[in-house]
């Protein structure tokens, strides 16, 4: 897995973030910069850095200052062809890098004493954790690269000059930084790695699935990541219950019910399984809403939906798809199979007494089935369409009773199957669920 942010969708652009970087770039060098001259300038602090001593205090300030006024310029240029751009690739990245080093390490050798170069060192963490924060491990090696090269130019010129006995301390200074360097970047980049998991676990959230969970084993680093992953898991089955279900009945919602249908199908797919869909809605449920008001009408759904629940078999869906209409989907089933449960279905809605309406109002229900072998994705949406004409046939042939899809059936009332839905949805005063 990819150990920075492009790994992930909604990832910010590296326009973006060198933007962003170039305004703290801005301020930082602003403060520091200027700041060190300001006190280097007042004596506050040594300033007999090895140009100094050839050329003088502030003369030496004062290229120092050029440096920082130039670096700034450079620093608006940069952003405004990145501003006008739109994008920003490694190339530009790099050129960041490139000029951070530059006023760094060029500060240092004009107005720095030899023996405080380390402060250099410590300066250009920051540049590694911009770039390992928003650019990943090869811009952050990249970076660590152009610092040994630049500190070690320094160091040399600067011996070369006159600035020390031996450079060793100074080179042994910047070994240890490198040691400290590296270990940061490696443990930035796994964090980094860990919440690109964890957004890539959103990401698949905002799709509706629920099926990955953040490997706790796996992480036993004991941070603020975990504590997500951990908190994540623990609302993972909430959450699946809430976007997937339907509250009035406890069924599949539209959306659990797809997911769940695409599931199966490519289940069915790895041995051409057959599978069922059962299309069932309410006969005359607006007179039940008329008798006894939709509050009670909202009862008997509740109660309809758990009967369906305890009528179908363990691996079959059943869902809530609009206002008082229901699917199940039927794995492993053909039309033997699917008749039998509704014929089943019917026998509950005639025995079962609705504890809502009381034990001498029934309600029955009229059912549309269609089933074939899965050959193709394709399969569900298939057989959705023609349990759907098939419900249709049911009512039109008198309600209470099942019909089965069957090839003749869509010119059976010489009606279109997309025309007939639309008529029953506009017949629908409540959306679907
Ligand atoms: P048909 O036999 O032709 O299906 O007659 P029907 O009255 O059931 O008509 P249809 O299926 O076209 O309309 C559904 C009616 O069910 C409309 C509305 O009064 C009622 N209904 C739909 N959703 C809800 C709901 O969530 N709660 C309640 N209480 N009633 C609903
Ligand atoms: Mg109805
Ligand atoms: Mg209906």
């Amino acid at each position: 897995m990819s150990t920075d942010l492009s790994a992930v969708e909604t990832q910010l652009s590296g326009a973006e973030i060198l933007l962003w970087q170039g305004k703290f770039r801005r301020s930082f060098v602003l403060v520091v910069g200027l700041g060190t001259t300001a006190l280097k300038w007042g004596g506050v602090i040594a300033s007999n850095s090895v140009v100094a001593r050839r050329i003088g205090v502030h003369p030496a300030l004062l290229i120092g200052l050029g440096m920082i006024a130039t670096y700034l310029l450079a620093n608006e240029l940069f952003c405004a062809v990145i501003r006008r751009r739109g994008t920003a690739g490694r190339r530009a990245v790099a050129m960041a890098v490139l000029a951070d080093m530059m006023l760094l390490f060029g500060m240092l050798f004009v107005v720095t004493p030899p023996a405080e170069y380390a402060r250099g060192l410590i300066l250009s963490i920051f540049t590694v954790q911009l770039t390992q924060l928003y650019f990943g491990s090869k811009a952050t090696v990249f970076t660590l690269i152009v610092i040994g090269v630049a500190y070690t130019f320094v160091v040399l010129a600067a011996a070369e000059m006159g600035g020390f006995e031996a450079p060793a301390e100074q080179l042994w200074n910047l070994a240890l930084f490198m040691v400290g360097a590296l270990l940061f970047a490696r443990l930035q980049g796994q964090m980094t790695k860990r919440l690109v998991r964890i957004i890539q676990l959103f990401e698949r959230v905002q799709d509706g699935d629920f099926s990955e969970g953040y490997d706790e084993k796996f992480d036993h680093m004991p941070d603020a990541i975990t504590v997500v992953g951990r908190a994540y898991n623990k609302m993972r089955t909430h959450l699946e219950t809430i976007v997937l279900t339907d509250p009035v009945t406890g069924c599949f919602n539209r959306r659990g019910f797809e997911q769940l249908t695409t599931r199966e199908v490519s289940r069915a797919l790895r041995g051409t399984h057959p599978m069922a869909v059962l299309a069932i809605d309410v006969d005359h449920f607006k007179l039940v809403n008329d008798e006894f008001g939709h509050l009670t009408g909202d009862e008997v759904l509740r109660e309809m939906g758990a009967l369906l629940r305890d009528t179908a078999r363990l691996g079959d869906v059943v869902a809530r798809i609009g206002g008082e209409e229901f699917e199940i989907l039927a794995p492993d089933t053909e039309i033997e199979g699917a008749t039998i449960l509704a014929e089943r279905i019917h026998h509950a809605f005639e025995t079962r007494p609705f504890a809502s309406l009381g034990p001498n109002r029934k309600i029955t229900v009229s059912i549309g089935i269609a089933s074939k072998a899965a050959r193709s994705d394709q399969v569900a949406k298939t057989l959705i369409a023609r349990a759907d004409e098939a419900l249709y046939v049911a009512k039109r042939n008198g309600r209470h009773r099942t019909e089965v899809w069957h090839p003749g059936m869509r010119t059976f009332d010489g009606t279109a199957a997309g025309q007939r839905s639309v008529e029953r949805t506009a017949a629908n005063e409540f959306p679907t669920v």
